[in-house]
C-alpha cells in the first residue's frame, strides 16, 4: 500500500506519571515520569516504530492510547477525534479500529476458549454480524493469517508460538481496523519464525492498508518492517525521523550506541563501537537535564543542567541533543 501523508494518529505532549510512595513515615509521593512530553504524528498506511530499551515508556504510550490508562497531560487524535475527550461507550466504538497484537501470544489468549471463540470475541464485543457471518468470518481470516479453519475448534496450547501470534493476529485483524498497535510481537518467539510473522504483517498491511504503531527494541526488525521511527529513552523521545534517514545518519549518542550493538553478519564489517555507560536510571526522579547524560561518552555540564529540545536537524529527522554542531 502507497503511504500517504494523511495522519491517521496524532500524538501531542502526552505524559504519564505514576505516583510512587517514598516515604513510609511521611508518605511523601514521588513520581514516575513512564513519558513525559511525548509527540508523534503517524501517517495513514504507514509503519511507525517506538524503539527503546525495556522501561523506556514505548508500552505506557501504547496503553494510553487504547486508555487502558488515563494520561497525566497530552492530547491524541485518531482521524482528527480526540481520544481521551470520549466517552467509555464512544471508546468502545473506537477499539474495533484500533486493535493490539500483544507481546506473548499464549497469555493473551484464554486457554479455556477454542481458537474460534478467541478470535470472534471482538465480534461479539461490537456486536457485529448474525452468528453465522461470525463463523464465516472466522474461517476466512484464520485462513488469511495461514491457518486451517479446523484450528478453530482447537484450544491455545496446541499451537506453536509461531501460531498463537497468528491467532492473535487473527483476533485483532477481524474487527477489519484501521490501525494496530504491535507491542514486541515477535520478540517471544524463535528466531526462525520471527521473519514469517513480519512477512505476515507486511503482507496484511498491503492488502488491508493498515497503519501500524511497532514497538520495539529490535532495529533489524525496524529497518526492514518501518517508514518511521522514533527513539526513546526514559519517557522521551531523543531521537525521530524516516527510518532511512535514521538508519543512515544516527545522531543521538543513545541512538548511536543502540546501533552499534546490532549484529553485523559480516566477518570483514568493522563496527564503529558506541559504548553506553551503566545502567538505565530509574525513571523515579530521572536525571537532571539531558535524561541520558549519565551514561554519555560526550555529556558536558550544560548536559545536565538543561534539557535539550528536539530539534529538526534536516527534513524529517530531528534530534534531542546539546551537542549537534559536534557531531
Ligand atoms: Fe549526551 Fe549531552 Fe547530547 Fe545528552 S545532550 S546526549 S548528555 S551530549
Amino acid at each position: 500500500m502507497e503511504v500517504n501523508n494523511q495522519p491517521i494518529l496524532r500524538v501531542e505532549h502526552l505524559r504519564k506519571y505514576f505516583d510512587a510512595q517514598r516515604h513510609v513515615i511521611s508518605r511523601a509521593k514521588d513520581q514516575i515520569k513512564a513519558v513525559d512530553d511525548v509527540s508523534f504524528t503517524i501517517n495513514r498506511g504507514s509503519t511507525f516504530a517506538l524503539v527503546g530499551e525495556s522501561g523506556c515508556g514505548k508500552s505506557t504510550v501504547a496503553r494510553l492510547l487504547l486508555r487502558l490508562i488515563t494520561a497525566t497531560d497530552g492530547k491524541a487524535f485518531f482521524n482528527d477525534e480526540d481520544l481521551f475527550a470520549m466517552s467509555e461507550s464512544e471508546m468502545r466504538v473506537m477499539r474495533r479500529d484500533i486493535q493490539m497484537i500483544f507481546q506473548d501470544p499464549y497469555s493473551s489468549l484464554n486457554p479455556r476458549w477454542q481458537v474460534r471463540k478467541i478470535v470472534a470475541e471482538p465480534l461479539d464485543t461490537h456486536n457485529i454480524g448474525t452468528s453465522a457471518q461470525r463463523k464465516e468470518m472466522v474461517n476466512d481470516i484464520l485462513r488469511i493469517v495461514g491457518l486451517s479453519e479446523d484450528s478453530g475448534n482447537k484450544y491455545a496450547h496446541e499451537f506453536s508460538g509461531g501460531q498463537r501470534q497468528r491467532i492473535g493476529i487473527a483476533r485483532a485483524l477481524i474487527t477489519n481496523p484501521q490501525f494496530i498497535i504491535c507491542d514486541e510481537p515477535i520478540s517471544a518467539l524463535d528466531v526462525s519464525i520471527q521473519a514469517q510473522i513480519i512477512n505476515l504483517l507486511r503482507d496484511l498491511q498491503q492488502q488491508y492498508s493498515l497503519t501500524y504503531l511497532f514497538i520495539t527494541h529490535d532495529l533489524r526488525i525496524v529497518k526492514f518492517l518501518c517508514d518511521q521511527t522514533a527513539v526513546m529513552y526514559l519517557g522521551k523521545l531523543v531521537e525521530t525521523g524516516s527510518t532511512r534517514e535514521i538508519f543512515a545518519k544516527p545522531t543521538h549518542p543513545y541512538t548511536k550506541a543502540l546501533f552499534s550493538a546490532i549484529p553485523i553478519p559480516d566477518p570483514y564489517y568493522e563496527k564503529q563501537e558506541e559504548p553506553i555507560e551503566g545502567d538505565v536510571p530509574s525513571p523515579l526522579n530521572p536525571p537532571s537535564g539531558c535524561r541520558f547524560h549519565t551514561r554519555c561518552i560526550y555529556a558536558k555540564p550544560i548536559c545536565s543542567e538543561q534539557e535539550p529540545p528536539l530539534t529538526e536537524i534536516a527534513p524529517n529527522h530531528s534530534c534531542a541533543c546539546h551537542l549537534l554542531s559536534e557531531f
